[in-house]
């Protein structure tokens, strides 16, 4: 039998077939899958095979394969150094969520998601939320972040939770997706996913940042059915999804306007910094590329892993 993996406690798992059967399964022996050296072989939202055992008194699954997975994120152990831990696997769309003010989302927290998201293959969308509380000058703010990331290519909604605009257009890019809200706490999160579907009742309580980073957090990920034929998966207490290790010529590639250019730079290992003649550079002083995607980028660059670690926040 086949079916996908809708939470996860470390030992058991919750599978649930196309048919809407669900099992709790387990692991058959001891397998790893190949590349990964991770805390846990299998994740929320994997694809598995199994087979139900049907002698016990409980009808259970055993896992013995699973499918490869269209991406995934992970999240590194800050005790066990290269230890990575998979938070969940094939998602078809990542929501991120920006406001102006209360709290302010900065563009270096933006882009530093977005390059993740491209390194990992996750389509992601822009969801300014509280448009409602805009004042004259948070407007034309907004307005232009809009701009500068429809330009580069990334869809973006305007949304008030609290007032229940822009759910509409929200839910149509949801259905039949599996979808994961990101963003600072405080953006939102939760009030969106109550007008989105006030029956579900997330269990997104946040963890105190001392208890995660002093000891393993017993969280998991779970994947939600919604009533419209959408799927989300919740990463309670899940505060930070790692960078993936890249090489610096490679970071400019997931930046799709620099990415664009690339051909064009004299050099093709250009890291459109000091080099002549490149073309996100000339790009840039004709303010064809924004300002502070440029900042970003080099923040990226020059930064290392350790010091956005927990940048990155899911719900
Ligand atoms: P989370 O931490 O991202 O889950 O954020 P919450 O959903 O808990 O929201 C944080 C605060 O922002 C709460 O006080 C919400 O009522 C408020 N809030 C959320 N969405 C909106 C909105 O669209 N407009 C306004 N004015 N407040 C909002
Ligand atoms: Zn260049």
């Amino acid at each position: 039998m086949t079916g996908t993996v809708y939470k996860s406690t470390g030992s058991w798992y919750v599978v649930k077939t196309e048919e809407g059967e669900t099992y709790n399964c387990r692991i058959k022996g001891k397998f790893r899958i190949k590349g990964i050296k991770s805390t846990n072989p299998i994740a929320v939202g994997d694809r598995v095979d199994f087979d139900a055992d049907t002698s016990a008194d409980e009808v259970f699954g055993v896992i013995h394969h699973i499918h490869d997975r269209k991406n995934y994120i992970i999240r590194k152990s800050v005790n066990l150094s290269k230890q990575t831990h998979i938070i969940a696997s094939n998602i078809d769309i990542a929501f991120l969520l920006v406001t102006i003010n209360n709290p302010v989302t900065t563009t270096s927290f933006i882009d530093r998601f977005l390059v993740a998201a491209e390194a990992y293959g996750i389509e992601t969308v822009l969801v300014f939320n509280k448009i409602d509380t805009l004042d004259e000058t948070a407007l034309e703010e907004q307005l232009y972040l809009q701009a500068v990331y429809s330009d580069i290519g990334y869809q973006c909604l305007r949304v008030s939770a609290r007032e229940g605009k822009g759910i509409t257009e929200l839910k149509e890019l949801m259905k039949g997706r599996v979808s994961m809200f990101s963003g600072h706490s405080g953006v939102g999160k939760s009030t969106l996913v109550n007008a989105i579907e006030p029956e579900l009742n997330l269990k997104t309580a946040e963890i105190s940042e001392q208890h995660q980073q002093g000891q393993h957090t017993t969280t998991f990920a779970e994947m939600y059915d919604l009533s419209f034929g959408a799927k989300i998966i919740d990463t309670p207490g899940i505060r930070g999804f790692g960078m993936v290790d890249m090489e610096p010529e490679e970071i400019g590639d997931y930046f799709p306007e620099f990415f664009a250019l690339k051909e064009h730079c004299k050099f093709n290992n250009c890291l459109h910094k000091e080099e002549p003649k490149c073309a996100v550079k000339e790009a840039l002083e004709k303010d064809e590329i924004a300002w502070s995607r440029y900042q970003s980028y080099l923040q990226i660059l020059e930064g290392d892993d350790e010091t956005y670690r927990n940048d990155i926040y899911g719900m």
